[in-house]
């Protein structure tokens, strides 16, 4: 681990406006898809396998329609050639014409029933593969890593690109093994197979239908390079919809509370305007294009028509296992074909999902242990800050020079204006942030060489807002620590002040707290949020201004939680009451970042400065 200035995180790299095959970052993504592709190989050439054998069963029943045709027209007309059954299949003479033809009919009906089947197979391997092996598997190491990453990576983050990118984007990449690299080898393979078969019947007849085919791939390419920055902007739109829902529903009571539902809904209908005119956009686009093959392979139709037609009139080629036959490969063949349009296209939206998942899976970890960790089981609980500088993203300082030693067991207050950094500071103490320069040391050892998950289990945080998950109040006081006992629990919630009104609650321990925690009072999740930092027995407990969101009712009640809380304790107390400061054994004034006074309260109290400003003003609103 090194002092010096974290780097910021990675910049989004700028996205080629096409698709570049030059570019070294498109190939460096490409490279990575393929290689997530070849480690499913055996699953994929399964499927291949499976579309194989539908391809022949199709080029089979085709085959067998133009028999059927050849047979009708010799029994119509006699001197026409006669139909070019497989070597040893002729039927007997005897056999009726409509015995015969019903027979190859039945044929094709069985075949069919088949490759229904094999389809509903395919469609079935295939999405219960990708979706259960794939998706989940990325979805989960995105996640995991989200997990490692520290606050700095959040900060620059907004939670809705976040989610979007758990859940959109890894389908992205879920749509390039499907529908590029696995449609474009069933689309080679077809089309070599079709036009092979079309060459034997007729070589030249191939060439002029096939004439077309260049144009039609020409442009698909054209087409999908031009909606690709569409698609692009498509992605930000939805991140900017999703993170506005998000953050609206998490912040519920405040746009409640301010009376903003209107402008809130205004708001969220301009971006959801704005993605569906950018989707209308795009859908025209598409919906100019489709026509536009069908118009081609129309013109394919034209020359099969009267350049087969001629053909066969002069005997060169057979009505059914010639022409009919040729129609139905050259339709095939088209159809196949065009898909190199939707194949581009996935290609571009999951070149541009990819990039988005692989930046969070290549996101450096700024924060880890050291390769040999200190390793500590409970530590005595001194904390110092040696010239301790932070700054976040923005490079400017948050916290400049800061010096504090706080013996084990005794308690630091911490008084400031809001944004005057003390959330900052006792961020640093659990290793949040590393120091841009100067070191925090615990016992003596700086936070850098310690092992990472001794040191968070050294500290109880409680901040000003608590998040409550939607489970039981035994669950969120053991968050994080599922091992903990009902012992435990308990002891925590007592010393926390709580054990009452948990007691109280309908299900006691196990009363299920609703989403947000919104039924619990705000006194009460602070108490429950104490017995979950105490959980550990931590000798060091960070308390970022509890009672800050409380009313001056329940406040006693939470006081009195913190004080047989904070007792044996190193905490770090962010507080605004002079009657709570008092308590502290020294106090810290900040401002804009740096430490303008230190002492106890009496000390301060003796100054002129900051702090006794703030008293004086407390004790006059308090007569
Ligand atoms: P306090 O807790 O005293 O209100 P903070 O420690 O939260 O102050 O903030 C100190 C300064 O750092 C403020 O200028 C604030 O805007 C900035 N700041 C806080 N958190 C972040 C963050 N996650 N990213 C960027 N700047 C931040
Ligand atoms: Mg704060």
């Amino acid at each position: 681990m090194s002092g010096p200035v974290p780097p910021p995180p990675p910049e989004r790299p700028s996205t080629p406006q096409t698709l570049d095959f030059a570019d070294p970052d498109t190939r460096s993504v490409l490279g990575r898809l393929f290689a997530l592709t070849w480690s499913h190989r055996f699953r994929c050439l399964g499927i291949l396998l499976l579309q194989l054998v539908l391809l022949a069963l199709g080029l089979l029943a085709l085959g067998l329609t133009g028999l059927g045709v050849d047979v009708i027209r010799h029994a119509v007309q006699p001197d026409s050639p006669p139909p070019a059954w497989p070597s040893g299949l002729t039927p007997p003479a005897a056999w009726p014409i409509m015995g015969v033809v019903g027979g190859i009919a039945g044929l094709i009906f069985l075949m069919a029933l088949f490759r229904a089947f094999l389809n509903y197979l395919y469609a079935n391997t295939l999405a219960i593969f990708i979706q259960r092996e794939v998706i989940a598997r990325l979805r989960a190491d995105v996640y995991d890593k989200l997990q490692t990453l520290g606050f700095r990576f959040f900060d620059t983050q907004p939670s809705g690109t976040i989610i979007n990118r758990v859940t959109g984007d890894v389908q992205q990449i879920r749509a390039f093994i499907d529908g590029v690299v696995m449609q474009s080898l069933i689309m080679m393979l077809s089309l070599a197979i079709y036009a092979i078969y079309m060459v034997r019947l007729h070589p030249w007849l191939t060439l002029a239908c096939l004439a077309t085919t260049p144009i039609l791939w020409i442009s698909a390419i054209r087409f999908s390079q031009q909606v690709k920055p569409a698609y692009r902007r498509n992605r930000l739109l939805v991140d900017r919809l999703v993170h506005y829902l998000s953050e609206s529903v998490q912040g519920i009571a405040v746009v409640k509370g301010f009376g903003l539902e209107t402008f809130v809904t205004e708001q969220f209908r301009e971006r959801n305007d704005e993605v569906f005119t950018q989707q209308s956009w795009i859908f025209k686009r598409v919906s100019l294009f489709t026509p536009f093959v069908g118009l081609l392979t129309q013109i394919n139709l034209f020359v099969l028509l009267i350049f087969g037609g001629w053909l066969v009139i002069q005997h060169e080629l057979a009505l059914g296992t010639g022409l009919v036959v040729f129609a139905g490969l050259l339709q095939q063949f088209s159809q196949q074909a065009s898909n190199l349009a939707s194949v581009t296209n996935s290609m571009q939206q999951s070149l541009i999902g990819a990039r988005r998942v692989f930046e969070i899976l290549d996101a450096p970890v700024e924060i880890h242990s050291p390769p040999n960790p200190h390793r500590v089981s409970r530590c005595s609980g001194q904390v110092s800050f040696d010239h301790v500088s932070f700054a976040y993203a923005n490079g400017e300082n948050a916290l400049t020079d800061i010096e504090l030693d706080v013996p084990a067991g005794q308690c630091v207050a911490i008084l400031g204006a809001t944004g005057s950094g003390k959330s900052t500071l006792l961020s640093l103490v659990p290793r949040f942030y590393d120091p841009v320069s100067g070191i925090v040391r615990i016992d003596g050892t700086d936070l850098r060489e310690w092992d990472l998950a001794d040191l968070r289990r050294q500290i109880g945080i409680v901040f000003q807002e608590n998040f409550l998950f939607s489970r039981s109040v035994a669950e969120n006081i053991a968050f994080g620590h599922p091992a903990a006992t009902q012992e435990q629990i308990e002891r925590a919630a007592r010393i926390a002040s709580a054990d009452g009104f948990i007691r109280a609650l309908p299900d006691g321990y196990e009363t299920v707290i609703g989403e947000f925690g919104m039924d619990l009072s705000g006194g009460q999740r602070q108490r429950l949020a104490i017995a979950r930092a105490l959980l550990l027995e931590p000798p060091i407990l960070l308390m970022d201004d509890p009672t800050a969101a409380i009313d001056t009712q329940t406040e006693a009640e939470i006081l009195a939680a913190m004080d047989s809380a904070m007792a044996g304790r190193t905490t770090f107390l962010v507080a605004h009451r002079i009657s709570t400061l008092r308590k502290a054994d020294q106090i810290i004034v900040l401002d804009g970042g740096r430490s303008v006074q230190r002492g106890t309260h009496d000390e301060l109290m003796k100054l002129a400065g900051p702090y006794r400003n703030v008293a004086g003003i407390q004790e006059h609103r308090t007569e």
